[in-house]
């Protein structure tokens, strides 16, 4: 029996979606999302907002916004000052009661996963292996965060119901749960890792499950906000010094912080008591991780 011609390019892509890493939505949400990325190059509806679409083979670095050149990189004067003064390489703004950032997503770092052609590249550190062919590509994220970010204290929406992001950085890149691809720990996927600590998925989304090194490296500073608007951290806590308290910083002990990294307490950021997550050690990664299996608060939404 002959197999069509037409069948083959179907099989090598079931083949492929087979090995694809980190998915954070359903396996048939990405399918759905790699056909279609066959069938027609995808089109930003928030082109016009985040810049031109950066091409890996020219990628460089702009030294004035530390961001890729061409990238719009812009927070909206509405803005409070934490996410005004320390976000960027996206485009932030504030809509009713979310925030909404637009982000291409692609690092501000080198990769291995711009590909060897792109000025951007590096090779992997000593002991890393490379995720398959995934490389990373533009995005058109569009996150909407709710502003005035809520504690939800049962019936917490889990970090692994299908979102395509779950938090941003500070750098606009896609924040990751504590979960690897299907058939796969984080434990493991961490061996993919580049020298920032992220890696792309299947249909190209960089993304960091761990701490992303060009932002924070086992200190307090800010990381980003996952998507139910609340701040996530590094390891470390430093508490508000014009809050009554005095600066501090103490590593976190995963006993002080909730089962989903969290806590309340003053940061740099905030001078009264707020809930925020940090980056530690998560039970069902078994790796460090920058959020665990359930959000604190409710969640807004994203799409790609
Ligand atoms: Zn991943
Ligand atoms: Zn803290």
């Amino acid at each position: 029996m002959e197999i069509s011609t037409l069948r083959i390019p179907a099989l090598l892509l079931i083949l492929g979606l087979s090995f694809s890493h980190c998915k954070t939505k359903s396996d048939s949400d990405e399918e759905m999302l790699l056909l279609l990325a066959v069938a027609a190059s995808k089109v930003c509806a928030n082109s016009s907002f985040t810049g031109t679409t950066v091409v890996n083979s020219t990628a460089t670095l702009d030294t004035n916004t530390d961001c890729i050149t061409g990238m719009t990189s812009s927070m909206s004067a509405d803005l409070p000052a934490w996410i005004r003064n320390n976000f960027k390489c996206s485009v932030g703004s504030v809509s009713g009661s979310n925030y909404v950032f637009r982000a291409q997503n692609i690092p501000n770092n080198k990769s291995f996963y711009f590909g060897s052609s792109s000025p951007m590249y590096e090779a992997l550190a000593g002991g890393q292996k490379s995720a398959g062919n995934n490389q990373i590509s533009s995005q058109c994220l569009v996150y909407t965060i709710p502003s005035s970010p809520s504690e939800k204290l049962s019936n917490k929406t889990g970090t692994q119901s299908g979102y395509a992001s779950v938090g941003i950085t500070v750098n606009g890149l896609a924040i990751f749960n504590n979960a690897a691809a299907p058939g796969d720990t984080l434990a493991t996927e961490e061996q993919t890792f580049d020298k920032f600590n992220g890696h792309p998925q299947s249909s190209g989304v960089y993304h960091h499950h761990s701490q992303p090194l060009n932002v924070s490296n086992n200190n307090s500073n800010l990381i980003g906000m996952l998507i139910d608007g609340f701040a996530v951290y590094g390891r470390d806590c430093t508490l508000n010094a014009n809050s009554g308290g005095t600066t501090s910083t103490p590593t976190i002990a995963g006993s002080q912080l909730d089962a989903n990294h969290g806590h309340t307490t003053t940061t740099t950021h905030f001078t009264t008591a707020t809930y925020h997550y940090h980056y530690t050690y998560d039970s069902t990664a078994t790796i460090n991780t920058l959020i665990g299996s359930y959000f604190h608060g409710t969640p807004g939404t994203v799409s790609n």
